[in-house]
């Protein structure tokens, strides 16, 4: 039985890098599995990039209003056919469609968006591997998390260090290397004078910069 799965974790996590991995596991195989990522998340506009240096072109991007389902039986009809015409009749059924969508920055998709990740599982029975960030930089839930949260067959939890030692579990924002506790949700580099960068911390840790504040 397909399930669907969220994979989250504080910025710097590794999230890219484990869901590449993801699709290499498959990809060595023979299966064909299908990338996307919401258009939100400008850094990197239609690729994958992992810290270490690998970096992947996704099949499909999801703007906001995008209906990932219809984009997902899309390319999955492409990656059928493909199959067909590059498979002998006896070949391993399952190399003929789409073994899994892997979706990057899964905080960025809407309510709605992964309501249908649930249908693509259930409905069309493909497993779905969704990587995201938990919670933003007030420590509130991304929409597209928090629906994950709700949803998911399985939750598992991907960890990353603060710099005190202890396990990260917030991301705290520094615009121009400054703390920064107020804001919009989605900082976007380009728009802002300064630079905009994050920090994976403890609760301790972002207590104590915060003043005490949690959002
Ligand atoms: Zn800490």
């Amino acid at each position: 039985m397909a399930k669907l799965y969220f994979r989250y974790g504080a910025m710097n996590s590794g999230k890219s890098t484990a869901l590449l991995q993801a699709a290499y596991n498959y990809e060595e195989r023979g299966q064909h599995v299908l990338l996307a990522k919401p258009t939100i998340d400008t850094k990197d506009a239609d690729r994958i990039s992992s810290r270490l240096g690998v970096t992947r072109e996704v099949d499909f991007l999801v703007d906001a209003t995008a209906d990932i389902r219809a984009l997902f039986a899309e390319h999955r009809a492409r990656v059928q056919q493909q199959a067909r015409d590059a498979l002998v009749p006896d070949a391993d059924a399952t190399r003929a469609d789409v073994a899994c969508l892997l979706i990057d920055e899964a905080q960025f998709l809407t309510r709605d968006q992964v309501d249908d990740l649930l249908r693509i599982v259930v409905l069309d029975g493909i497993p779905v591997l969704a990587y995201g960030i938990r919670t933003d930089f007030q420590t509130q839930a991304f929409p597209g998390s928090r629906r994950l949260m709700e949803l998911a067959h399985s939750l598992e939890e991907l960890k990353t260090i603060c710099r005190c030692g202890r396990k990260a579990l917030f991301n705290a924002r520094l615009v121009g290397g400054r703390f920064v506790f107020d804001g919009d949700q989605v900082a976007i580099d380009q728009l802002t004078a300064e630079r905009v960068t994050y920090e994976s911390m403890c609760a301790e840790c972002y207590l104590a910069e915060s003043g005490g504040r949690l959002g």
